[in-house]
C-alpha cells in the first residue's frame, strides 16, 4: 500500500475492520476469559467494541463494511 493519502471513509473503515479482527481474537472463552489476555474483564475487547459502537452510531462510514464474513 503505498497511498499516503486516505479520505475520512477509507481510515474509518479500517478502523472497524481493525476493531472487528480484535474483538474476534479477544473472544471471551467458555470461561469467560480473553484466550490471549487471560483476564476475565479484557481492555482491548472492550476499546473495540466501544470503538466499532461509536462507528455504527455516526454512520461515518456510510454503509461500508458489511463484510460480515469472517475468515478463518
Ligand atoms: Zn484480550
Amino acid at each position: 500500500m503505498t497511498a499516503p493519502l486516505l479520505t475520512l471513509a477509507q481510515i474509518l473503515n479500517r478502523l472497524t475492520l481493525t476493531a472487528r479482527w480484535t474483538l474476534r481474537d479477544h473472544q471471551p472463552g467458555p470461561d469467560g476469559r480473553c484466550p490471549i489476555c487471560r483476564i476475565a474483564d479484557c481492555a482491548v475487547a472492550t476499546a473495540a467494541r466501544d470503538l466499532l459502537t461509536a462507528l455504527r452510531q455516526t454512520r461515518w462510514t456510510g454503509g461500508a463494511g458489511t463484510t460480515r464474513s469472517g475468515g478463518r
